[in-house]
């Protein structure tokens, strides 16, 4: 493979990369970050992400979100960033589509509920090390080695992209130098993630009618500025049309942020190559302190007005009530579930087994697998 001469010393290589765990010739056309990006689309847990809830369960419009949807926008975003930092395109857009992949059923509340059904057997449930076991295990498309082998810098990502975890306490890790902060291309997904929800989540909760525009120019600053700009500039569009067109520009400016202000913190710090950026005390990738307070102030907004709200109350406590009653019912009955898991029960335990199974399905895989056990349907599904 050619060295890549636009990249940024500080970027991550791919001639540098500590590789795969089953070692594999090299392709003729991709390079090694590439073959992890195109593995990953391939993958049936990445299909599965067009059937899992980002934030309304009840698809009353085609408009909202997927989770699928939602990681092409982080992927779109993302690959911006990179290109104008000179970062590694390839290894960020990797991580990007990969950054939700170990979502259960039901989006957060899902989450939560299985969380909570892990932690009365002494265990978790944590996406990021789910996402972990789909790509090292449960993917089965190789006859040479298991799961999909993907380079170590992207299952570095994959678990290092949101937060650090402590290696006192995830000891089995350790191979990804916890003690480290992960490289700028890692570091960059949890930011674009935020930017890609907190003006999409704007968007499909305006669709749904549950925010009205008075409120949110009312209560995000950063919206309300862009909203004017775009009333002085045109005053002759209807309300729908400077919604979107002051929406598009908020992102702009949270991505634009992005870029400049981790560009600033690069240049500061003095940080020069990859290892720098391991082994600097803090992580460079970051928003302005003004900006990042807007961001927070959207956020909050989000959770307060819709994540939180009453009308999506009904469809978080039918997904928490589902998934909370299968793990019950498969703990009491193992021999229900599929053989597969079953095989899996002596050495990983009946939760994890059953964790790992629910963690996997769809929204609708597991409504139809309700309704087939219980006789029960629930929600009203359009
Ligand atoms: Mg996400």
């Amino acid at each position: 493979m050619p060295a890549s001469p636009r990249l940024a010393d500080y970027a991550v290589h791919v001639e540098q990369s500590r590789g795969r765990r089953y070692p594999e010739a090299p392709h003729p056309y991709r390079d090694d970050f590439q073959r992890d990006r195109d593995r990953i689309i391939h993958s049936r847990a990445f299909r599965r992400l067009e059937n899992k809830t980002q934030v309304f369960t009840n698809r009353i419009s085609d408009h909202f979100r997927t989770r699928l949807t939602h990681t092409i926008e982080v992927a779109q975003i993302s690959r911006t960033i990179a290109a104008a930092l000179q970062l590694n395109e390839g290894l960020v857009e990797t991580l990007a589509l990969v950054h939700d992949i170990g979502h259960p059923p039901f989006g957060h509340s899902g989450e939560r509920a299985l969380d909570l059904a892990m932690r009365k057997h002494g265990a978790r449930f944590d996406h990021n090390l789910h996402a972990l076991r789909i790509v090292e295990r449960f993917e089965q498309r190789y006859a040479s080695h298991p799961g999909l082998n993907l380079t170590f810098e992207v299952r570095e990502g994959i678990i290092k992209h949101s937060h650090d975890y402590s290696p006192e306490e995830y000891p089995e890790l350790a191979e990804y130098f916890l003690a480290q902060r992960p490289p700028l291309e890692a570091q960059l997904i949890d930011l674009t993630d935020e930017i890609a929800y907190n003006t999409a989540d704007l968007d499909d909760g305006r669709e749904a009618r549950l925010l009205r525009l008075d409120e949110i120019r009312r209560e995000i600053s950063l919206f309300e500025r862009c909203f004017r700009q775009v009333e002085a500039e045109f005053s002759n569009v209807s309300d729908k049309l400077k919604f979107n067109e002051a929406l598009k520009r908020m992102l702009d400016r949270m991505v634009t942020d992005l870029i400049e202000n981790t560009r600033h913190r690069l240049r500061e710090s003095g940080v020069k190559t990859l290892e720098d950026v391991r082994h600097w005390s803090v992580r460079l990738a970051a928003f302005s302190p003004g900006v990042d307070a807007e961001r927070a102030q959207a956020k909050r907004f989000l959770s307060e007005h819709l994540y939180h709200s009453e009308s999506l109350r009904p469809q978080k406590a039918d997904g928490e009530k589902i998934i909370h009653e299968l793990f019950t019912y498969w703990i009491e009955h193992p021999a229900a579930l599929p053989a597969g898991y079953q095989a899996q029960m002596a050495t990983e335990g009946p939760a994890r087994v059953v964790c790992d199974y629910i963690a996997g399905m769809t929204d609708n895989y597991i409504l139809g697998l309700y309704r087939k056990l219980t006789g029960r349907a629930v929600g009203k599904q359009s």
